[in-house]
């Protein structure tokens, strides 16, 4: 298995890589952090993305949401990060193999985000929340592919702030935004332009 799409299965199973592992699934830090605080759990089982999942991985499920959860506890909220400020889900259209449940602080101040798509991807409905997933599950049996131009144009989503109302003129003005919010809070949740 080569090629960048598949790293997430390659480093997953170098234990330097391991911040929590258990017969399940293991977690580890995203290499390229969108947030302040980043993590992926990933199930061993050989799931490539949500659209193959069943009503029998429920249980893997809860126990991605509970590392997810501990992961959160251990590092973000230990250094100061309310736990409020953290999504957890999967997005709609994945760039790398294997199932990841993203566990991301909501300030998004990070260097590596550098793209607008980076951006709505984590706050359109291109991010899929962990609860609807399961929701999709239980009512469905399984989650259904949305329509190609639909995932398209959801990357392409105006700009808003995710914390208050303001719409930066670019990109460079949303990051200004969102570090502006961190530094007047420490967590990125008060309105501030
Ligand atoms: P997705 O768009 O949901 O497929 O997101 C894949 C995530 O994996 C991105 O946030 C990347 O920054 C992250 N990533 C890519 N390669 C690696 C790697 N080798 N180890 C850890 N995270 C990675
Ligand atoms: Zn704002």
């Amino acid at each position: 298995m080569a090629g960048f799409s598949y790293g997430l299965i390659r480093d997953m199973k170098k234990s330097v890589n391991q911040l929590i592992c258990t017969e399940l699934a293991v977690v580890m830090k995203d290499i390229y952090p969108k947030a302040k605080f980043h993590y992926l759990v990933l199930p061993w089982e050989d799931i490539d993305t949500v659209y193959q999942l069943s009503l029998e991985n429920l249980p893997l499920l809860h126990e991605m949401h509970f590392l997810g959860s501990t992961v959160i506890q251990k590092f973000g909220v230990q250094q100061g990060m309310k736990e409020d400020c953290f999504q957890m889900g999967f997005h709609m259209k994945p760039s790398m193999h294997r199932l990841h449940l993203h566990c991301i602080s909501t300030d998004f101040v990070s260097e590596s985000l550098k793209y607008k798509e980076h951006w709505n991807s984590f706050v359109t409905d291109f991010f899929m929340p962990f609860e609807s997933i399961v929701q999709e599950l239980q009512e469905k049996g399984r989650i259904e592919k949305r329509p190609e131009q639909y995932v398209i144009d959801l990357l392409k989503t105006p700009l808003v702030c995710n914390q208050c109302n303001y719409h930066p003129k670019n990109f460079p003005d949303l990051k200004r935004h969102l570090a502006n919010h961190l530094s007047s809070t420490g967590s990125g949740t008060e309105a501030i332009n």
